[in-house]
């Protein structure tokens, strides 16, 4: 008898944990209300809007027409983006016929030669450790800079620096150093590394590889909303809105599979913007947008992911 009873319990705190508070649908339906990406708190683009450009074959010709088609997106556009939207407007009235590529390339080793120049400066502060770490690291780091600077001073090098590589191989140098204090300064410093995301001219060596139709929509790309899974999927988290946050592909793109703190290392102001975000989705629920259920359980879920460090107050929910 009492083992049934156990039993029955179970079932049925089973059920009420799998219930879903949001479709996926109702989800992706939050985006048309310029909903705050949980990291870094821009405002995000509905991911149809993105996928009726991506078919504008009109993106890989004469780039006077492309500004055109871009120009209502000004807007969306992150500040980088943005900045370098308005060169290529610039460049386009004086060559309205070239493509986005066929622009940047004419803008590209500026850009290269002040990239480098970031990038050394940087570099020559983590090389000095070499003189203050112990042998095994030392050494360690001494090969790895001498690689990364055969990259960025070959003006064709095979395959181009990655900033997110070099800064996972300076954590593994360093991952058994005593002193955390000074692993953490290092890795500090490796973070100031330009991103395309962050630096005009990072932007543009990154994308003159590219094709000019792909320049376009890489202009647009990192405001385009999706669903983060907040335990990552490797980790067997969930694949439905109980372990969904709305987060830009920008910031989705850059977290990989990390865990939620060191997301956090990376971007300090994630705990001021998940409360953004927060906010506006109490607002919207306020006006029968969203729903309950699915504000309390995010607030949760960021709580223990995040040991802690994100946590959201919605007591507006309730008043
Ligand atoms: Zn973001």
């Amino acid at each position: 008898m009492v083992k049934k009873i156990v039993k029955k319990e179970n079932i049925s705190f089973k059920c009420k944990s799998e219930e879903i508070p949001l479709t996926r649908k109702e989800l992706k339906n939050l985006l048309n209300f310029r909903i705050p990406c949980l990291c870094c708190g821009r405002e995000m683009l509905h991911p149809e809007e993105y996928l009726k450009l991506i078919h504008i074959k009109e993106l890989a010709g004469p780039s006077e027409l492309v500004i055109q088609i871009l120009e209502p997106y000004e807007k969306i556009m992150y500040p980088v983006e943005r900045q370098v939207f308005n060169m290529l407007r610039n460049l386009s009235i004086k060559y309205p016929n070239r493509n986005f590529q066929q622009l940047l390339l004419l803008k590209k080793d500026v850009h290269e030669l002040a990239l480098v120049r970031i990038q050394s400066i940087i570099f020559n502060k983590i090389s000095f450790y070499r003189r203050i770490l112990p042998e095994k690291e030392s050494k360690k780091l001494r090969n790895l800079m001498i690689k990364t600077n055969d990259i960025i001073f070959d003006p064709q090098p095979k395959k181009p620096f990655s900033r997110r590589i070099f800064i996972s191989k300076i954590k593994h140098i360093l991952k058994n150093l005593h002193n955390k204090k000074m692993r953490h300064e290092i890795i500090e410093i490796a973070r100031r590394l330009p991103r395309s995301s962050d630096e005009v001219c990072a932007f543009v060596v990154k994308n003159a590889r590219k094709r000019a139709e792909v320049i376009a929509l890489n202009l647009i790309h990192p405001s385009v909303g999706t669903f983060e899974h907040l335990q990552p999927k490797s980790q067997k988290g969930a694949n439905n809105s109980l372990n969904f946050a709305l987060e830009c592909s920008y910031c989705n793109n850059s977290r990989h599979h990390f865990p939620i703190p060191v997301q956090i290392e990376e971007n300090p102001y994630m705990p001021a913007n998940a409360q953004l975000q927060a906010d506006k989705l109490i607002s919207l629920y306020k006006k029968n947008i969203g729903s309950k259920e699915y504000i309390k359980n995010l607030k949760n879920v960021l709580y223990t992911l995040s040991n802690q460090q994100i946590d959201i107050d919605i007591s507006k929910l309730d008043e």
